[in-house]
């Protein structure tokens, strides 16, 4: 079983402004290795630019450039001693952390061209700045490295953390990565003790053991028991706030030290925000995981739910198509973080013992969970009402008992 744990890092001047040091060097590797790989693409395809009617040749010059071979993960890590030799400052790095930077070029590439493992892809990878690249990471880090609440980092020497909670026994230490956050620098541990088995629950749903919920906006989840809990807006709350915020930073009579101040707190604010939802969903997940031994989800794809509402255009002029609305509606989903949620929900269930199974949302807030007749309802309906059954409940209530009896395999619509 990995684990993960993270820690807060006490740092003196000279250990932040090396791993600054650090960070803006390997950020600047990063650029170039990416940029290696981009320059080889525009260099070995020829623009091929077809006039109307005619077709496309087949075989055609590529400017005159010599054919290079596609950089990859071995040839640029291959010139890491060059690099060392033109540019003495890199042996600095400690050179697994170099390398560490050429994989992650290589993760990137690979995840926009071929996709991950479940055959998503990723977008373009991008120059990064400052601002997007924070973390440096040690791929091969050892248990003798930690001594009290000090680690012992090769290059970096002795840091100390803020120890608040150790590392169980059996566990070992696989990986030590730094990010720069927006309050301070953290160190976060993957750990992996091989003699806990992945846990894979074997339990065979039933009416008792079992508990359906249904996702949503307005509650964060209503349970098939009729329970629900009601979503904490934290970043709409805070909102007010956040725009005062901002406005002092737009306002330019201000002096470029001032700014920087604001953005910090700006940062803050917003990390604030994040760790407040992330704890309270911990929580929920964990209250919802110690009720029931299997637990049934719609299969949400979040990511649909968020797109923009498509353009539309007659005669070269936009018309209207809802984007405003959908704007906000987004800004809930997001605020909510449906996916965060059951991500959590996941990983705290796995941990308590309790079974996830994800169940096709097609037509859940529709049909009548009792009938199962069709009740047609728009986003704005909050009541189930059937008339072939005489059934009067809230809809989210109606769709997570319908999420029940098809989780349970009883119908299916
Ligand atoms: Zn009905």
């Amino acid at each position: 079983m990995k684990q993960a744990f993270q820690y807060k890092l006490l740092l003196n001047t000279n250990q932040r402004q090396e791993i600054d040091r650090w960070l803006d060097m390997l950020r600047h590797q990063y650029n170039y290795l990416l940029a290696e790989r981009y320059s080889w693409w525009k260099y070995n395809r020829s623009d091929c630019v077809i006039p109307q009617g005619e077709f496309c040749q087949i075989a055609c010059t590529i400017g005159s450039q010599v054919l290079r071979n596609n950089p990859d993960w071995h040839s640029q890590s291959a010139k890491l001693p060059q690099l060392k030799k033109e540019r003495p400052w890199y042996k600095d790095i400690y050179s697994q952390v170099l390398q560490d930077c050429v994989k992650r070029v290589k993760l990137a590439f690979d995840r926009y061209v071929k996709g991950d493992n479940k055959g998503k892809r990723s977008g373009k990878p991008r120059f990064k700045n400052k601002n997007r690249y924070r973390t440096l990471t040690y791929p091969q880090a050892k248990d003798n490295w930690i001594i009290g609440n000090k680690i012992k980092l090769p290059k970096l020497g002795l840091i100390k953390y803020i120890c608040h909670r150790p590392i169980p026994q059996g566990f070992k230490i696989k990986t030590a990565s730094i990010t720069k956050k927006a309050d301070g620098y953290y160190l976060t541990l993957i750990t992996e003790d091989q003699t806990v088995p992945e846990f894979k629950p074997d339990i065979v749903p039933t009416e008792d053991n079992s508990l359906a919920i249904d996702l949503g906006l307005e509650k964060l989840y209503f349970d098939s028991n009729g329970n629900f809990v009601l979503p904490q807006k934290h970043l709409r709350k805070a909102e007010s706030k956040m725009a005062k915020l901002q406005r002092k930073l737009a306002d330019n009579s201000r002096s470029k030290k001032a700014k920087k101040l604001i953005r910090r707190a700006i940062a803050r604010f917003h990390q604030k925000i994040t760790r407040a939802r992330q704890q309270w969903h911990y929580e929920e997940a964990k209250k919802l995981s110690l009720q029931a031994q299997v637990i049934f989800i719609e299969d949400l794809k979040i990511a649909n739910l968020r797109r923009k509402n498509k353009l539309k255009n007659i005669d070269g002029k936009y018309i209207e198509n809802g984007q405003c609305r959908k704007a906000g509606l987004n800004k809930s989903f997001s605020d909510c973080a449906i996916a965060q949620f059951v991500e959590i929900l996941q990983h705290q269930a796995q941990k308590l013992g309790t079974k996830i199974i994800k169940v096709n949302p097609r037509n859940t807030s529709q049909v009548c969970w009792n009938c199962l007749n069709k009740v047609p309802k728009s986003l704005s309906d909050r009541w189930h009402q059937c008339d072939n059954c005489n059934e009067s409940i809230d809809r989210d209530f109606n769709s997570s008992l319908l999420i029940k009896k098809l989780g349970l395999g009883v119908v299916s619509v």
